[in-house]
């Protein structure tokens, strides 16, 4: 095997450089730990980007994965799948959502929520704009990045979809200025991963509720970050008392592997005919079956220990927070989806963590993003809270580069 820094040389030669990878070349990776090409081990606080639900290499997800290997793997959705079947009919139960669509991707789950926005929306007259927010993530497709305003993402790749507007993220005013009984449909993230932890506010939510009343628009709710348990609620919306018309899925529901899903109520899974939506791939069965383990795990009760080990995190947290008040200035998010806000850039805080052997993000500039396994348990809370205060003492001292 390669030494890491031969991997890195290597990886420079051949792979596009569109990544801003952390220096660390992986070898194995278990529980909440992975284990480096150069021996050194970290605490993984990132999950893949809030993926591993399950943290790594667990046992339940290795045998599912190994029994349907030994089945079929790949047979196209030209045919009925058991395994795509029972996932479907564990997300609707659990969601009430009535039907499913199965994508690889959180980027392709919100492509085809927009299609299937607008197709609903055109049997109604509705063409209107479909709205998003400022901050908000929906992924690298040209639907995803129509309704985003990062100019990082998009700069030289104009032009993107028409109809779309993108409005300063929990501003009122702003919404009820744009939105009419044309509108489409408003897309949001009701935490931001991306954009920094950035939470919902609960009259934001319910004024835009009481306006999709009013008007009969489709609210789109992106909860590839925030599904599958993370902010300890099964969906992030359900702690706002609301049911959006249409959800998009990813990240964790395939247990490590691609897996994106739509839910969609029954009269906006009509619009669609035969053939009017596919992917080869979509619901592959590899993918479904660890989803199963993944959504199993979930009817035995890991939402509850997302509760119980955010709420530990969000207090160790704080109280970190008051002991750095130079530096840290909020704790935001919800279970075991957390962001410390700090007064300068996160970047210097994320890299004297992992060079003390933990893994986190930095994101929105000032943001430490905070989204490990949703299977840690209080030792590990305990050790990151240690690491991060000396990480902090480390960069206490640094110019601010906010
Ligand atoms: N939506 C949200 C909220 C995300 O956080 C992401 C990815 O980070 C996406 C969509 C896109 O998902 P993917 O990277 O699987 O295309």
């Amino acid at each position: 095997m390669s030494t890491s820094e031969e991997l890195i040389s290597r990886e420079h030669r051949v792979i596009y450089q569109t990544y801003k990878r952390l220096p660390v070349a992986i070898d194995r990776a278990e529980g909440c730990h992975i284990y480096a090409s150069d021996g050194r081990v970290y605490l993984d606080m990132l999950a893949g980007i809030a993926v591993n639900a399950l943290g790594h290499s667990h046992p339940r997800i290795i045998d599912a994965a190994e029994k349907q290997l030994h089945r079929y793997l790949h047979v196209s959705n030209f045919f009925y799948q058991e395994p795509q079947v029972r996932l479907a009919e564990m997300l609707t139960a659990r969601s009430g959502y009535s039907k499913v669509v199965f994508t690889n991707s959180g980027a392709e789950a919100w492509d085809a929520a927009m299609k299937l926005a607008r197709a609903y929306g055109s049997t109604r007259e509705r063409v209107g704009n479909i709205i998003a927010f400022k901050g908000g993530f929906h992924g690298r497709t040209y639907g995803a990045l129509s309704v985003m305003d990062k100019p990082l993402y998009k700069k030289g790749m104009e032009p993107f979809l028409p109809g779309t507007r993108v409005l300063p993220y929990n501003d009122i005013a702003a919404l009820r200025d744009e939105v009419n009984a044309t509108t489409c449909a408003v897309t949001l993230e009701l935490i931001q991963g991306e954009g920094g932890i950035s939470v919902a506010s609960d009259d934001f939510v319910q004024e835009l509720v009481r306006l999709r009343d009013k008007y009969g628009f489709a609210i789109i709710a992106d909860e590839v970050q925030t599904g599958v348990g993370r902010t300890g609620d099964f969906f992030a919306f359900e702690h706002y008392g609301f049911k959006p018309d249409i959800v998009t899925m990813a990240k964790g529901i395939g247990g490590g592997l691609p897996l994106g899903a739509v839910l969609a109520s029954e009269a906006l899974s009509a619009v669609w005919q035969q053939g009017q939506h596919g992917t080869t791939y979509g619901g592959n069965a590899l993918a479904c079956a660890t989803g199963i383990v993944v959504m199993e795990e979930i009817e035995r009760g890991l939402m509850e220990n997302v509760r119980a080990m955010g709420a530990r995190l969000r207090e160790g947290l704080e109280a970190v927070r008051s002991e750095f008040p130079g530096i840290v200035t909020e704790v935001r998010g919800r279970g075991l989806m957390l962001g410390l806000a700090l007064n300068q850039n996160s970047t210097p805080l994320r890299d004297a963590l992992l060079e003390r052997g933990v893994i986190t993000s930095a994101t929105a500039d000032t943001v430490l993003r905070i989204v490990p396994p949703l299977v840690i348990g209080t030792s590990e809370i305990e050790e990151f809270l240690g690491v991060l205060r000396t990480a902090l003492d480390a960069v206490k001292s640094t110019p601010k580069q906010a």
